[in-house]
């Protein structure tokens, strides 16, 4: 899977041509999941522009109540109801700049199971929690919040994003080796409360994700993917990174 987290950039002009040239360049029997995130207000314009295509429209972020009056929030429903089949949880820019925490998280992974989409939970440690040795204390917590809550059979349907705060953005990717040596501790964990479920999680890679060092991510055996943020506003970039999970993922399975 691959998964394209726009953040708050675009515009309906400039989505409407990255989207059109994604069309173009995804080959419809690549054997992934393509997904792109873009703000609240262009899903819908996102939605019918990719209507019977190959690729899928997701959320960043929902609110974890199912309605009411909540100035400003978004309900899962209302995804749904637009066409979203993804939304991601728990992303670090929400849990740094707006406060959001394993709790919060753990209840918007719930909601968004509750309306038929897909979760895309996030975890990662952030610089000084690595150097601390805390990483896997930290995603642990985050996991762990989620599986507490509503017990590992939400990943049966749900994905899940290792983004190590440190490489989002900063051009500074984790090598192959961080990246496997954390995702086979976080199936590893899911292993141990359900083999199945571990076994066909996705667990995808953030951080820094470029077509670059694309191949290199997704060749290792826990990497099922990457959410790509920055070069998911290129369809060059984006194009190629869709490329390299498809030829590992052939490779994989
Ligand atoms: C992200 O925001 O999820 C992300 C991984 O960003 P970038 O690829 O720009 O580091």
């Amino acid at each position: 899977m691959v998964a394209g987290n726009w953040k708050m950039h675009g515009s309906r002009a400039a989505n409407q041509t990255l989207l059109g040239e994604l069309e173009m360049s995804l080959k419809p029997e690549w054997p992934i999941d393509i997904v792109v995130f873009p703000p609240y207000v262009y899903l819908s314009d996102a939605v019918r522009m990719l209507e019977g295509g190959r690729i899928s429209v997701g959320a960043q972020d929902v609110c974890a109540e199912s309605g009411g009056a909540f100035t400003g929030q978004v309900c899962a429903s209302m995804l749904k109801d637009v066409g979203c089949t993804h939304v991601i949880v728990g992303h670090s820019e929400r849990r740094r700049w707006y406060h959001e925490d394993d709790a919060l998280v753990a209840r918007k992974f719930a909601v968004v199971l509750a309306a038929g989409l897909t979760p895309v939970l996030c975890v990662g440690e952030t610089l000084d929690e690595r150097e601390a040795k805390q990483t896997e204390a930290v995603i642990s917590r985050q996991l762990d919040a989620v599986i507490t809550m509503h017990g590992v059979g939400g990943f049966a349907r749900g994905v899940l994003a290792y983004e190590p705060v440190w490489a989002i953005g900063t051009g500074r990717t984790a090598s192959p080796e961080q990246a496997q040596e954390v995702h086979a501790f976080l199936r590893n964990r899911i292993h141990a409360q359900d083999a199945k479920i571990a076994r066909h999680l996705r667990i995808l890679y953030g951080g820094s994700v470029k077509a670059g060092n694309s191949a290199e991510l997704f060749s290792m055996p826990d990497v099922d993917g990457g959410l790509v943020g920055g070069a998911s506003l290129s369809a060059d970039e984006f194009q190629q990174i869709c490329a390299a999970a498809s030829l590992s993922g052939s490779a994989h399975h």
